[in-house]
């Protein structure tokens, strides 16, 4: 877009423009908020802004009506009527902040586990975590667990970063794109304006999508995938590239632990660990002075391949040639697994060979000279333009990490990770798993009045770091980073309520949740966590929950069931911190963060999240809030912004640091620095050399820049890591060889999913199902114009899609003599829903959906009760168990990923039967009351009505 010519614009339509940042998804897009008379007026995007250059979508523009939403809270409520009435009264800050201290601080001086405390949609989270940390419970995660951690995780422990917001295509450069999985809300501005790039360059797109809409619709080439099979059709192409010698040796040598020597000593508890020297680095085979020597030796040529003895007599062999055996195997060849990804083979080979022949015959160059982290000169940037972009259709699958480690592989041995044309780190990425800390929570790590002794997330090294007592029993209530899942590095809030109820491990006494509608769209088994939320211990007559303190700005589903409702503000009157500590907006070219602030002034008595955050922070004397006196540190968030540093000269925002605000990344606190942001357009952006762009995981002068801005304190080169160590420690755990051993109730799952390879296996619900009595699968997508469930209520949003069909493949309504408008009984293992159909082709034919979260509970939201989304929207929800079948041992995992503890959402199977016609989906709910006292909505709703002012 840069340097194109602007069209010229329109007249200005108000008093005064503000900048700021988007929050209609997670985009981030700059946005210019018109004001006139006091009121927003419209909003545009800001054509200056990195993330979007001007563009804005229909979310971003509709921003007014979100605004202005009769959803939103007006004050603080307590719950009057029983919980999940939605009857509150209206109460004071002041009532509600010494209530939450008073629960909070009762429980901080006896037993900080008995607080857990986890965040939605936030953005946040360097501050909650920081809260959550110096609070001490051990209970704190954000959303991660059930959106996409498999993402995040996979990505990190392979390559050292991930998809979305810690990497990009190299859109100006690529020739070939290829996307797994990713709707079209995901990064939605940003991947518009690339693939338009695309388009204008006739550069090819291919989609591996289930479902035919959104980027899917405007790829070049659909591959209609079954879902849950993506990992199989990925490791086909790697065998065929593997068989056709389309590896490119170079970079997995240079980059990777391909030349790592792996122990070969079955039954031992080294087996399958790497060999390591005395000083604990990795050997390798050097093929000129035929020794086995460290991996970083200089001018070292490894050996790919062979069988290697050590000085003490144990044989090796490199993580090269493990792969090569593995994946060689026929049963990847594209003929083997045509029948399971539904994709035909020739198409598979057609793919595979695409790939290579673009990453290899179109190869590109740019020509400026180079230094790696070895000291070795290069003339050029070598680029391999093929580039991949991945998101929850991949992840929200029980094999969705090792899916995601098989596409890390594939774009590592076509050499097309952070080289010009391929997929770019956007920094602060790659980090090495070693520049991650590991998780906190163990007995010891906790205790009152004390901050947690380290950060609650992390990644484990091997089952040594779990947060599991000596009997092996979770130290968190969520059970992340327990042997049910030991690589929840984002936690397991879809488990937190469940658990709570249960009282398993353990009993706790305050829910503390922000902006997670965990009452209907963000819950697997909607109706059950509802009950949940308000059963009552029968001996005592207390809620099994006993307190939930609940925050948002609308009146979701979730509001409902709280005792204590903390109202927050819209994005448009508070401060909000887009920090590198957090999830920036980096490009891979320039380093970024940005802001929210009040561009507009509350007009009810609420408050923003954070600020709240600051408050309770002081008023429960958390170090870090309060000074050795015990006086608040900071007046309110915007002021911790600018002061809070996480290290010295480190802090939220990296730009206009120092006295002058001439500093970036490091640099002492600046008074003006809020006031330099809203000035720059609420963003910061510093450039990165050209020197220091490609490459960055083993370049010196990247790696010189990330700790002259801050990110690490010495240089962090990333060696992927094709072949997992930690993945490998597991299983020698699963196998009784290695100490701390896995429970014997664990061993197999763990066994099965941990292969330290790239790994392939089917959906772990389905082994437990009779699949021919669901033969379909089932999943759902968000459309574009609609981001969760606060922008379905979104006045001017639910113009474009009121009600959410669901949409059948036409072979099965053949097959079922169904036609459009029919209604249908759609039946899981764990329950049924009753919907109206639309016939649709574009879509794999085993593949039924719908688009998610645009079904509403009656009365919540502040729609009409009779409004189409609550009486014909639906929640595929319901059919969702959050727990698995008993195995024969009586045990039952929690339906995610045995890895991670992601949500498995889309391993979903159903059957369909036609049923008599009807006027209402099914199951319907008790209709909500809107809680408090708000003013009354009108029928229609236009922008400048009455209530709005
Ligand atoms: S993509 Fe649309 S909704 Fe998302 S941040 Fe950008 S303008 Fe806002």
């Amino acid at each position: 877009m840069a340097g194109e010519p602007r069209l010229a614009l329109s007249e200005p339509v108000a008093d005064e423009v503000r900048k700021t940042t988007c929050y209609m998804c997670a985009c981030r897009c700059g946005i210019n908020v018109h004001l006139k008379d006091g009121k927003i007026r419209y909003i545009e995007g800001n054509r200056d802004h990195p993330v979007n250059r001007g563009v804005l979508c229909a979310k971003g523009s509709a921003g007014i009506m979100q605004h202005y939403a009769p959803a939103r809270l007006c004050a603080p409520l307590l719950r009057a009527g029983p919980r999940g009435s939605g009857e509150f009264k209206e109460i004071s800050w002041d009532e509600a902040l010494e209530t939450a201290t008073k629960w909070l601080g009762e429980i901080r001086a006896t037993d900080p586990r008995k607080l857990a405390f986890f965040t939605g949609r936030d953005q946040s989270q360097a501050l909650t975590g920081y809260w959550a940390q110096q609070f001490g419970t051990p209970n704190y995660a954000a959303h991660g667990g059930f959106c996409s951690v498999n993402m995040a995780a996979a990505g990190i422990m392979t390559i050292g970063g991930a998809f979305w917001e810690f990497g990009a295509p190299d859109w100006d450069r690529t020739k070939l794109f290829l996307l797994f999985g990713v709707a079209e809300d995901h990064d939605s501005n940003p991947l518009k304006i690339g693939m338009s790039k695309l388009k204008k360059r006739g550069v090819p797109i291919v989609s591996v999508n289930p479902v035919r809409t959104g980027y899917s619709a405007i790829a070049d080439h659909w591959v209609g995938i079954r879902p849950g099979a993506d990992g199989l059709l990925i490791l086909s192409i790697i065998h065929e590239l593997l068989r056709t010698h389309h590896v490119d040796l170079d970079y997995v040598r240079r980059y990777t632990n391909a030349s790592w020597l792996v122990i070969d000593a079955p039954g031992t508890p080294d087996h399958g660990l790497f060999a390591r020297d005395g000083k604990d680095k990795p050997l390798i085979y050097e093929q000129v002075t035929e020794r086995i020597v460290p991996a970083d030796t200089k001018g070292a040529h490894p050996a790919l391949s062979g069988r290697f003895r050590l000085q003490d007599g144990r044989a090796t062999v490199p993580v090269f040639q493990l792969m090569a055996e593995k994946y060689l195997d026929p049963k990847y060849a594209p003929k083997a697994v045509s029948d399971v990804t539904g994709v035909p083979a020739s198409a598979i080979r057609g793919l595979a060979a695409e790939i290579a022949r673009v990453a290899f015959d179109e190869a590109i160059e740019i020509d400026q000279p180079w230094t790696d982290v070895n000291g070795e000169r290069h003339a050029s940037f070598v680029g391999r333009p093929v580039s991949f972009h991945a998101m929850r259709g991949i992840s929200a699958h029980s094999n969705g990490f090792q899916t995601t480690r098989a596409l890390h592989l594939l774009q590592v041995l076509i050499g097309s990770v952070d080289c010009p044309g391929g997929f770019r780190f956007e920094p602060p990425y790659p980090k090495a798993v070693e520049a991650q800390p590991v998780p906190h929570g163990n007995a010891g790590d906790y205790a009152p009045n004390r901050p947690l002794s380290g950060p609650h997330l992390g990644f484990p090294r091997g089952p040594e770091d779990l947060l599991v007592d000596e009997d092996g029993k979770p130290a968190r209530l969520d059970k992340a980073f327990s042997w049910d899942a030991p690589i929840a590095a984002h936690g397991m809030m879809h488990m937190v309520i469940a658990n709570a109820h249960a009282g398993d491990p353990y009993p706790i006494d305050v829910l503390f949740m922000y902006m997670a509608n965990m009452a209907w769209n963000s819950s697997m088994n909607t109706a059950g966590t509802m009950k949940m939320l308000t059963d009552k211990d029968e001996a005592t007559g207390e809620y099994r929950i006993p307190k939930i303190i609940y925050s948002d700005a609308y009146s979701s589903e979730m509001v409902a069931y709280a005792d204590l409702v903390l109202p927050d503000t819209t994005y448009l009157e508070r401060y909000d911190c887009i920090s590198l500590l957090d999830r920036p907006i980096s490009e891979p070219d320039a380093v970024q963060d940005a802001i929210r602030w009040p561009v507009i002034k509350p007009d009810r008595d609420v408050r923003g999240f954070q600020e709240v955050m600051i408050d309770l922070g002081a008023r429960l004397k958390l170090p870090g809030f309060v000074d050795a006196e015990g006086a608040p540190l900071y007046k309110d968030y915007a002021d911790y912004i600018v002061r809070h540093e996480r290290k010295p000269g480190i802090g939220p925002l990296a730009g206009f640091r120092g006295e002058k605000g001439d500093q970036a990344g490091r640099g002492a606190a600046n008074p003006d620095q809020l006031k330099r942001y809203i000035a720059n357009g609420s963003f910061f952006s510093a450039h990165i050399p050209l020197e220091a762009q490609f490459f960055k995981h083993a370049n010196r002068a990247y790696q010189d820049f990330a700790v002259k801005m801050g990110f690490c304190d010495k240089p962090q080169p990333v060696t992927f890591q094709l072949y997992s160590e930690p993945l490998q420690k597991f299983r020698l755990s699963a196998e009784g060889l290695r100490e701390p051993v896995a429970p014997e109730t664990h061993r197999e799952r763990i066994f099965n999913a941990f292969d330290p390879l790239p790994d392939w296996y089917a959906p772990l619900s389905e082994e437990q199902i009779e699949k021919s009595s669901f033969p379909f699968h089932a999943v759902t997508q968000r459309p574009m114009a609609m981001y969760h469930s606060w922008g379905s209520m979104n006045a001017w949003l639910r113009q474009i899609h009121t009600r959410n069909p669901l949409f059948v493949p036409g072979a099965i309504c053949d097959a079922q003599g169904l036609e459009d408008g029919d209604w249908v009984w759609l039946i899981s293992p764990h329950g049924r829903i009753k919907v109206e159909i639309q016939r649709m082709d574009a879509v794999n034919k085993s593949t039924i959906w719908t688009w998610n979260a645009i079904g509403k509970r009656k009365g919540a939201w502040a729609l009409d009760p009779k409004a189409p989304e609550a009486t014909e929207g639906f929640l595929l929800n319901h059919l969702i168990t959050d727990l698995l079948p008993p195995k024969e041992n009586g045990v039952r995992w929690s339906n995610s990923d045995p890895v991670t503890g992601q949500a498995a959402w889309y391993d979903l199977r159903v059957r369909i039967e036609k049923a008599r016609g009807g006027e209402e989906s099914e199951p319907q709910f008790a209709t909500l009351h809107r809680p408090g006292h708000p003013p009354a909505v009108p029928d229609q709703l236009r922008y400048g009505q009455e209530w709005q002012k």
